[in-house]
């Protein structure tokens, strides 16, 4: 019948300057929930297209007073064109609500396949790191620093290609986690410090992911906050006896987990090291 739902065009409808408005689309199934409101899984009617649509209350943008951040990124992430950076077309709003018209990721939080698997084989951590690695280059290369990347803002296609979403909650939920009791795990050290950063604090976070994707936990873990604070200032990293990892691996994870970030590994010589080098061919969807 509807050849409509079996086959959805794979193009967003092309009109950027177009008004949206909640009359454009279905609304299906809810996809998840955030700390700002909901997101649904929807169709643009005319097209078919389908999309995810994050519904964020405006009572809780102007509580938190975040109207000139959340705009600001919202601007970022359109302009982002990444086969890894999740897109966002576009967004409108009414009275209460702000709508963000957002690419749909089928398979869902890589954070749930992990916590699934317990952990991730060599190759398939080595996969997503690489795609990772190439979508910070780009966002580097365009002054964007993401400073949030964790498994949880990590989001999976329906071929499985990594996309990195929640851009720009970065400054909003670091400073949140001081006050919110909420996850110091994948900070560098000189955030946690509040000290000037830079790009460098994402190649940190790359070894920490590259870490919890083979140990199934990050390596700073501690039961208290001010612990895990301690740990990830004197830079305590130490390598269980199982589950086995590679030595190249745990190469590649020592010289990204670098308290001094002008001596962390460059994105370009991830791509260049050798773990990566031997688990990514160019079969492998990375992109
Ligand atoms: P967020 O408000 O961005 O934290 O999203 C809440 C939850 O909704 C996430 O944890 C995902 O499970 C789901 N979700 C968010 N965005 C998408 C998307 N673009 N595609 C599929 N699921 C999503």
């Amino acid at each position: 019948m509807a050849s409509k739902s079996l086959k959805p065009p794979k193009q967003p409808p092309k009109n950027p300057k177009k008004q949206w408005s909640l009359n454009d689309f279905e609304i299906g199934k809810p996809l998840g929930k955030g700390k700002f409101g909901r997101v649904y899984l929807a169709r643009e009617v005319k097209s078919g297209f389908i999309v995810a649509l994050k519904v964020i209350f405006k009572e809780q943008i102007e509580k938190y007073r975040l109207h000139h951040q959340l705009k600001r990124e919202m601007e970022i992430q359109t302009s982002l064109r990444h086969p890894n950076v999740l897109r966002l077309y576009g967004w409108f709003h009414d009275e209460e609500r702000i709508y963000l018209i957002l690419e749909y990721a089928h398979g869902g939080e890589l954070y749930r396949e992990l916590r699934k698997t317990g952990r991730l084989s060599e190759k398939q951590a080595a996969i997503y790191i690489a795609s990772l690695t190439q979508a910070l280059a780009y966002c580097h290369e365009k002054h964007v620093i993401h400073r949030d990347i964790k498994p949880e803002n990590l989001l999976l296609d329906h071929e499985g290609r990594l996309k990195i979403a929640d851009f720009g909650w970065s400054v909003q939920s670091r400073s949140k986690r001081h006050t919110m009791c909420g996850t110091l795990d994948y900070l560098a050290p000189e955030m946690v410090e509040n000290k000037a950063h830079d790009y460098a604090v994402d190649n940190w976070t790359l070894g920490i992911l590259c870490y919890e994707f083979l140990y199934g936990v990050p390596p700073f873990e501690a039961e208290r906050q001010t612990d895990t604070f301690r740990r990830i200032m004197k830079v305590d990293l130490s390598f269980p006896s199982t589950p086995d990892v590679s030595a190249e691996a745990k190469d590649l994870i020592s010289q990204l987990l670098v308290k001094d970030s002008s001596k962390r590994l460059s994105l370009q010589k991830i791509m260049e090291h050798p773990w990566v080098i031997k688990n990514v061919t160019s079969h492998d969807t990375i992109i």
